[in-house]
């Protein structure tokens, strides 16, 4: 098979960067993909015997039935970008202002693309079916999974992989990582409730800004004070909004931020005990305030059993030295929505280059990728997509059991 899979998986390899670089000049912020998924839709509808869908507004789901039975996997890409303004000077930079693919979101819908083309090819060998979901909004909450997951994309789904191009790790390297990989992630915001007044009568004030600023400090110390310090968690305060004016006392000031871990008990700290510590430290200067709690993306936790079998493909692929085993992330990643539903594998895939320069991290400006990622991408998608459907046990089967 590895023979007959090989010189598609070399014809397909100028197209997956053309379409990058594309995708990469035309970017789109989440839940505002329209171009972008029309673009893939168009890409699957010229590629013989892949159905397309369009379930959410800017999600696609392609679906490539083989030609024997045998039980189905999803693979997962995403679309959108981000409000940033790109400084990478590429001949293929973005053409709109304001927003920058700076997190490789082009390379895993490009790799999809690549993939889908050279599984199609072998269609007739194929057993099962390959779910090919390209999700909207991967970067904002509440992500575009729970909807293209609630819209059907993972009925009837025995697996589920995916991927992501990872720019701190070197191109040619990939991390396979059994259990947990990304962290959870939820978001809060406190409105402190102060009293308005003259920056020179401040007794007659309730000064918002001084209450926030204790606020923010003690929040530190759920995590130093009571977490557990051999469990990950994470309390970010990433905004302090308050006052335009020198001369006034504002009447509020507003916190947000965001917190990671793994375990659900200690989100289940944050949840609570930020909005004790808020409501209390308010109330010990007088002030009121207001709390709100959004849950955010589950943590990835990656399938023991599944794991290991992509670690052996990816082993068999890029040579034992190429595939590590890694540590955790504490970044989020909505792709555990799928998890839910199916034994899942989510990858890191090696994409940065010192030698090239290609150094700068996810979300950053110059952030970019090394291409040879991309047909690593592609090669692992492929041979995991022959090697998991010719194995998995379907759903039928189990409930025949
Ligand atoms: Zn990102
Ligand atoms: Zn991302």
């Amino acid at each position: 098979m590895r023979d007959a899979v090989d010189p598609l998986i070399d014809a397909v390899r100028e197209d997956v960067i053309g379409w990058r670089r594309h995708l990469h000049a035309n970017p789109e912020l989440s839940f505002q993909e329209h171009e972008t998924a029309a673009f893939v839709a168009d890409r699957l509808a010229e590629i013989d015997g892949v159905e397309v869908s369009r379930p959410t507004e800017t999600g696609v789901v392609g679906r490539l039935v083989g030609g024997r039975p045998g039980p189905t996997l999803a693979i997962r890409a995403d679309l959108d970008a981000l409000p940033i303004v790109e400084a990478t000077g590429l001949p293929f930079a973005s053409t709109r202002e304001g927003v920058m693919h700076a997190c490789g979101h082009d390379g895993h819908t490009s790799i999809l693309l690549g993939a889908t083309t050279v599984l199609a090819g072998l269609r007739d060998e194929l057993p099962g079916e390959l779910r090919l979901i390209f999700q909207p909004g991967e970067e904002t909450l509440p992500g575009g999974a729970e909807a293209l997951v609630a819209a059907g994309a993972m009925d009837g789904v025995d697996a589920v992989i995916g991927l992501h191009l990872w720019a701190p790790d070197p191109v040619d390297t990939l991390v396979v990582r059994p259990g947990r990989l990304m962290a959870a992630c939820d978001v809060f915001r406190i409105v402190v409730q102060g009293r308005g007044g003259h920056i020179g009568i401040p007794q007659d004030a309730i000064d918002p800004i001084a209450i926030g600023a204790q606020v923010v400090t003690a929040l530190q110390h759920i995590v130093s004070r009571e977490v557990d310090p051999l469990e990950p968690a994470i309390v970010g305060v990433t905004g302090f909004h308050a006052g335009d004016s020198i001369g006034v006392i504002p009447q509020t000031a507003v916190i947000t931020g965001g917190t990671n871990a793994f375990s659900p008990a200690v989100q289940e700290l944050f949840e609570r005990r930020i909005g004790e510590i808020a409501t209390a430290v308010c109330a010990a200067h007088g002030a009121t305030c207001s709390y709100e709690w959004t849950p955010g993306y589950r943590a990835v936790l990656n399938d023991e059993e599944l794991t290991a079998r992509v670690a052996s493909i990816a082993t068999e692929l890029f040579g034992a030295d190429a595939v590590r085993s890694g540590t955790p992330l504490m970044v989020g990643e909505d792709f555990s929505a799928y998890a839910q539903l199916a034994p899942s594998c989510f990858v890191m895939l090696g994409a940065g280059n010192v030698e090239r320069g290609i150094t700068f991290e996810h979300h950053h400006p110059r952030f970019d990728v090394d291409e040879g990622a991309l047909d690593h991408g592609v090669r692992l998608f492929v041979h995991s997509a022959l090697e998991l459907l010719s194995s998995l046990p379907t759903r039928a089967k189990e409930l025949a059991r």
